[in-house]
Parts: structure tokens; C-alpha cells; sequence
């Protein structure tokens, strides 16, 4: 699916959930929802918001907040709390998220996407008794090669 095409099925989805919710269908909540899906990675609340600010849009914190956790309902956002680090977002596009997990550094707090498809496709074919399964989040913790590199430089210099 192109880029608009997901854009168009994701107002769409947010038109008929707000519809459904009787809220206000507000251009700011548009406005959001068209930057959320134009961001390429997982993203702070900070970066939509400071882009939404270069856009010379101006919204409150308050509004992409509450707009955000409108989002993560509908099932358009996922937010990720990866360790220790500030809460993250990243879209849903139709073409399935849960197509990819995450690999967490531990030591620089780098996100690195993969997809395993054969492990994916293991999990989702799993059903549990007396509950449905809607979707699942995997984090893998350790250590990337650029910290694993960087600790055999130090521990050299170190001895
Ligand atoms: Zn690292
Ligand atoms: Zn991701």
C-alpha cells in the first residue's frame, strides 16, 4: 500500500471510531494523526510535537496528548516503553504492525526493528484457552555491536 493510501484508510478509521464516540472531529486531531503517519520510526511525543511546531501548526501539548492516547485506542498508534527510556510511538499501518519486533540496547538505547516472520507466524498461531489474542509486543534486551565494540575498545585500553 502507498504511503497516501494508508494515510487515507487511517482518517478513515479515525473518522468512524470518533463517529462511533461522538467526539469532535477537530482538524488538530487530523493534523496529528497525518504527522503521526509520516513519521518513518518510532518516535517522543517531544519530535511530533516540535514537528507539528516547524509546520507552523500550533496545537497544545495538551491536544496531541489527548489525541495520542485517541490513537492508541482506536489501534492506529502504539506507544513503547523500551527499559528505562521515556514512553515512544509509533503508527499502525494496515499493512500490520506485529510484523516486526524490537531489539533493545541496553547500554545506548538504540531501537533496531527486525522481522522474523517464522517466529512471528510461531506466535500468532497460538491460542490460548478463554482468550482471544489481539496483538502482542516483543522487546529483546542486550547489547548492539557498536556498545559491544566500543566495550572491547575500553576494556583493551583498560588492561
Ligand atoms: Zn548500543
Ligand atoms: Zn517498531
Amino acid at each position: 500500500m502507498s504511503d497516501d493510501k494508508i494515510k487515507v484508510s487511517a482518517r478513515a478509521a479515525f473518522t468512524e471510531y470518533m463517529k462511533t464516540r461522538k467526539l469532535r472531529k477537530t482538524p488538530e486531531r487530523y493534523a496529528i494523526l497525518d504527522k503521526v503517519f509520516d513519521m518513518t520510526d518510532h518516535f517522543f511525543i517531544d519530535a511530533l510535537y516540535s514537528s507539528l511546531e516547524a509546520d507552523a501548526y500550533h496545537v497544545s501539548r495538551a491536544t496531541v496528548y489527548n489525541t495520542m492516547e485517541l490513537l492508541i485506542d482506536c489501534g492506529l498508534v502504539r506507544r513503547h516503553q523500551f527499559g528505562n527510556q521515556p514512553a515512544q510511538y509509533e503508527k499502525v499501518a494496515a499493512s500490520g504492525i506485529g510484523n516486526h519486533h524490537h531489539l533493545i540496547c541496553s547500554q545506548c538505547g538504540k531501537i533496531k526493528e527486525v522481522k522474523d516472520p517464522e517466529l512471528i507466524r510461531h506466535i500468532n498461531s497460538r491460542r490460548y484457552t478463554t482468550f482471544h489474542t489481539t496483538y502482542f509486543a516483543l522487546y529483546v534486551y542486550g547489547v548492539c555491536s557498536r556498545c559491544m565494540r566500543r566495550n572491547r575498545k575500553n576494556n583493551k585500553t583498560n588492561t
